[in-house]
């Protein structure tokens, strides 16, 4: 018998966070991983608190976890590890319980080696299934891994294994819907897309980027300074918005010659794959551009479709039981994603054993 520890994503947040991909995959994942007697301690982050906060607890997310693995996670509120510790030897054999949320413990997200050492001590091996996180260095999914055997989880391999498959080999005609604000992030990805999608729609910051360096005056709309794009600027098959919505100085949707444009190629396509919002979708009526794109991607039925990021997938609202039938995968990764078909070494998957 032994005690399992598995970093899960809990990342989530609305009214209903048990409908989203995240937690879905966070059950599955606790399923694949709790067959036998061992004890399985869970670790998992929400939100960015610097310490405690209680808007940020995952206590909530026990009840969500009852209803549907139908069974009892046992919840420990506490930071202190010796109380932890006394929980989890109290505990049955084959108990699953949950820590408190990790970035509430001094040292998360500075990747301390002493908290690290904490949390390993809690069990005997380690298993990450949070692909959500691995392009960062946190004692919960970095530091840790190098302290005790450590390994993948099913989720983990199947989401990378999933977006190989769409990312590397698209079916022609094929598009890329690249949006949003993280441009630093973007860029990378673009350019690694390029060579396999036969275009890339741009949206949000990210077009504003591209507009601006082709002449185009984006006024005092979000974009970003620092990228040096080269070739991109003139390549074709890099597309820019011909139209946008306006309030002020600032360009906050693609316009409506753009959605027109946009629909057609996407009805056309045989793989799309979409990340980052059209438009300051929170603000209404600049939620237009994101909100038609996303009908369309979901009307094609024919293609291979991966949607990411954080904000994509909250705006577009999808959730897998709606998606059940389609062939559309919802990956849980935002940054971690776009890390990841960008071709950057993600550091918590290279630690592992
Ligand atoms: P994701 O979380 O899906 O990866 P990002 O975080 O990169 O997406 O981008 C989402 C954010 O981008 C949203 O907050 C949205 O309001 C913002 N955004 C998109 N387009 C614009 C725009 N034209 N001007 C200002 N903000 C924008
Ligand atoms: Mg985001």
């Amino acid at each position: 018998m032994m005690t399992i520890l598995l970093r899960i994503n809990l990342d989530i947040t609305g009214n209903h966070p048990d409908r989203s991909p995240r937690f879905r995959s966070a059950v599955r994942s606790i399923q694949s991983v709790s067959k036998d007697s061992n004890k399985v301690v869970l670790l998992a982050h929400r939100g960015r608190p610097r310490r405690r906060e209680a808007k940020l607890s995952l206590k909530p997310f026990t009840k969500y976890f009852y209803r549907h693995l139908e069974r009892k996670i046992k919840f420990i509120p506490h930071l202190n590890f010796k109380k932890i510790r006394k929980d989890i030897d109290k505990a049955p054999n084959g108990s699953v319980l949950l820590l408190e949320n990790t970035r509430f413990f001094p040292g998360e997200t500075s990747n301390s080696p002493k908290l690290a050492k904490d949390f390993a001590s809690l069990g005997d091996k380690y298993i990450n299934d949070d692909l959500p996180t691995v392009h960062h260095k946190n004692a919960s999914n970095y530091e840790i891994a190098k302290l005790m055997p450590s390994s993948m989880g099913s989720e983990l391999k199947k989401e990378l294994k999933d977006l190989d498959k769409l990312a590397k080999n698209p079916k022609s005609p094929s598009v890329a819907i690249i949006g949003g604000a993280k441009m630093d992030d973007k860029l990378g990805v673009i350019k690694r897309l390029l060579p396999k999608f036969d275009l890339i729609l741009l949206g949000g910051g990210v077009a504003n980027t591209v507009l601006k360096a082709r002449g185009v005056n984006i006024g005092k709309s979000l974009y970003d300074k620092d990228v040096q794009l080269g070739s991109l600027t003139s390549n074709q098959r890099v597309v820019t918005p011909v139209d946008w919505e306006v309030k002020g100085d600032r360009i906050l949707d693609i316009g409506k010659e753009t959605i027109n444009e946009y629909e057609e190629l996407i009805a056309k396509a045989n793989t799309i794959l979409w990340n980052g919002p059209m438009g300051l979708f929170e603000e209404k009526p600049f939620d237009r551009g994101t909100k038609e794109i996303a009908k369309a991607v979901l009307a094609n039925k024919r293609a291979d479709i991966i949607i990411g990021g954080g904000d994509t997938l909250k705006v577009t609202k999808l959730n897998e039981d709606e998606l059940k039938s389609s062939k559309i995968l919802l990956s849980t990764g935002g940054g971690a994603m776009l890390n990841y078909l960008a071709g950057k070494k993600l550091p918590a998957i290279g630690v592992l054993s």
